[in-house]
C-alpha cells in the first residue's frame, strides 16, 4: 500500500454519467478514459470539430468568478473544480475527462457523482512514481477581499479552513489531512452553498439556468433553504476544502504540506496554485541534467565531435542522451553565460538567439541521420526550415533538451525532421527541417 500509493494512477476503465449543466441547463455527459504515465489530466470536448483538449494546469486558467473555467486557443471549460478535485483527492494522476459539452454535469453541487464515477471506473497503479510538490519553507498569498492562505511544510497533504460569510455569518472551522479514504467519506458530498443575495442577479440575468436548489444550498439572512437537511452541521467549510483541493489540482503535482487557509475563494486558491507552479519552475531550472546514457544509449561530447565537424563557438550539442527507436533523438546543451553569442545579443540582457537554437535543431537531427545511414563520410546540410516558432527566451543557466523526429526521407538524398526544444518542461522553439546528403 505504502509503495502503491507512491506511484502514479489511471482509472482501469472508461466509465460514464449524464445530467445537467449549471450555466446552460442543458443536458451533458461525462466519460472518464484511462491515460498513459505523465499524461496528467485533460479535458476533451467531443462536441466541437477535431475534439480539441485542455490541458489541466495554471497556465491554462481563464477565469475564477463563480467557477473555474480553464482554456486554450478559444475551447473553454467551465466548473471544473468539483471534478478536479474527487480526480485529485481519489487519487488519478492521469485521465482524459470527456465532455459533449463546455461544462460537466453540476450532479447535487458536491463532488460525489465523480466520487462515484472514479469508483466505477477503479484505479489502476502505474510504473511511473508519482511527482510531488514538497512545502520546504512557509509560504502564503493574501488577497482584497480578506482570503489568506498560507502553505506550511508537512509530511502530509492537510487542510485547515476557517470559511465565514457576509458579518461572520455561519463561520465554521475544520482541520484534516487528505486521503481519499477521508475525502470519500468527509468531504466529497459537501455541496455548493451560495447567498441569496449574490445569486438573485444571476437568477434575473437567467446566467444559471440549470441552478436549483437541487445542486446548491442557498442561504437568505440566516435561513438555509436546501432539498434535503444539511449533510454535516459544518457543510460549507468541507465544500471550501473541496474547493481548495480542486483548485490546487492546477499545480500539477501532489502536495506534501499543510493548506490553513482563512476565508478562500477561487481567486486565492488559483493564486496559490500559481505561487507553487512557480516555485516547481524555479526549482526545475535548478536541477542537474540528467546523467547521459553511454554506449547504445547516447553519445558524449567526444563521439559527437566525431561525428560533426562543427566546434566551437558553434558545436550547439554537449550530449546524446538517447535515441527513442530509428526516428527519435534526444540531446542536451547547457546553455552558459560564457556562450560567445551573448556578449552581443545583447549587453545587459543576455538572450540566445533563435536562429542559435535553430542550429542547435539541425545539429542534432544530422546526428540521427548519421545514425541510420551509418557513415560519416557524407554530412546533411541544412536545406530549409518551417514553422519556425520561437515560444520562450533561453537564458544563461538554461537547460536545454532539442528533440528531433525524422518524419520523412526521400531517397538516400533528402530527409525531413521535425524539432523542438525544451527548457524547464516548457516547449522554447520548434520547426520542421528539411536536409540534403552530401560528401565531406
Ligand atoms: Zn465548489
Amino acid at each position: 500500500m505504502a509503495i502503491t500509493s507512491e506511484l502514479q494512477h489511471t482509472v482501469g476503465k472508461t466509465a460514464g454519467f449524464s445530467g445537467t449543466s449549471l450555466h446552460t441547463g442543458e443536458k451533458v455527459s461525462l466519460k472518464l478514459h484511462p491515460a498513459p504515465v505523465d499524461h496528467g489530466i485533460k479535458f476533451k470536448r467531443k462536441d466541437l470539430q477535431d475534439e480539441p483538449t485542455i490541458d489541466v494546469k495554471i497556465d491554462n486558467l481563464k477565469t475564477v468568478e463563480r467557477a473555474t473555467t480553464l482554456g486554450e486557443g478559444a475551447v473553454r471549460v467551465h466548473t471544473v473544480e468539483h471534478v478536479l478535485a474527487a480526480l485529485s483527492a481519489m487519487g488519478v494522476d492521469n485521465a482524459i475527462v470527456e465532455m459533449d459539452a463546455n461544462e460537466p454535469p453540476i450532479g447535487d453541487g458536491s463532488a460525489q457523482p465523480y466520487v462515484d464515477l472514479i469508483k466505477k471506473a477503479g484505479l489502476t497503479a502505474q510504473e511511473q512514481p508519482r511527482k510531488f510538490f514538497d512545502v520546504r519553507e512557509p509560504m502564503h498569498v493574501e488577497s482584497k477581499t480578506g482570503a489568506l492562505l498560507v502553505l506550511l511544510p508537512d509530511d502530509t497533504f492537510r487542510i485547515s479552513c476557517t470559511q465565514a460569510g457576509p458579518n461572520n455569518r455561519f463561520a465554521q472551522f475544520l482541520s484534516t489531512e487528505i486521503t481519499p479514504a477521508i475525502f470519500e467519506r468527509q468531504i466529497a458530498s459537501a455541496r455548493t452553498f451560495v447567498y441569496y443575495e449574490d445569486v438573485q442577479p444571476l437568477m434575473e440575468k437567467n446566467l444559471i439556468k440549470g441552478g436549483s436548489l437541487e445542486n446548491a444550498i442557498v442561504v437568505r439572512g440566516e435561513a438555509v433553504l436546501s432539498k434535503e437537511p444539511l449533510r454535516f452541521a459544518d457543510e460549507f467549510v468541507r465544500h471550501k476544502i473541496l474547493d481548495i483541493i480542486g483548485d490546487l489540482a492546477l499545480v500539477g503535482r501532489r502536495i506534501r504540506g499543510h493548506v490553513v487557509a482563512v476565508k478562500p475563494g477561487h481567486a486565492a486558491n488559483a493564486e496559490l496554485a500559481r505561487v507553487l507552479a512557480r516555485e516547481q519552475a524555479r526549482r526545475s531550472a535548478m536541477s542537474t541534467p540528467r546523467a547521459v546514457p553511454l554506449g547504445d544509449g547516447g553519445l558524449d561530447t567526444d563521439e559527437v565531435m566525431k561525428i560533426l565537424p562543427h566546434r566551437y563557438p558553434f558545436l550547439m550539442v554537449d550530449r546524446v542522451i538517447g535515441f527513442e527507436g530509428e526516428n527519435k533523438i534526444t540531446a542536451v546543451k547547457s546553455i552558459t553565460i560564457n556562450e560567445p553569442f551573448f556578449q552581443g545579443h545583447f549587453p545587459g540582457h543576455p538572450v540566445m538567439p533563435g536562429v542559435m537554437q535553430v542550429e542547435a535543431m539541425a545539429q542534432v537531427a544530422s546526428l540521427l541521420l548519421f545514425k541510420l545511414a551509418k557513415t560519416t563520410s557524407r554530412i546533411g546540410y541544412f536545406m530549409s526550415a518551417d514553422g519556425v516558432k520561437f515560444r520562450k527566451p533561453v537564458l544563461p543557466g538554461d537547460t536545454m533538451f532539442i528533440h528531433a523526429e525524422l518524419t520523412k526521407s526521400r531517397g538516400e538524398r533528402l530527409a525531413k525532421a521535425k524539432c523542438h526544444c525544451v527548457v524547464n518542461d516548457a516547449v522554447v522553439s520548434e520547426g520542421e527541417l528539411m536536409f540534403t546528403f552530401l560528401d565531406k
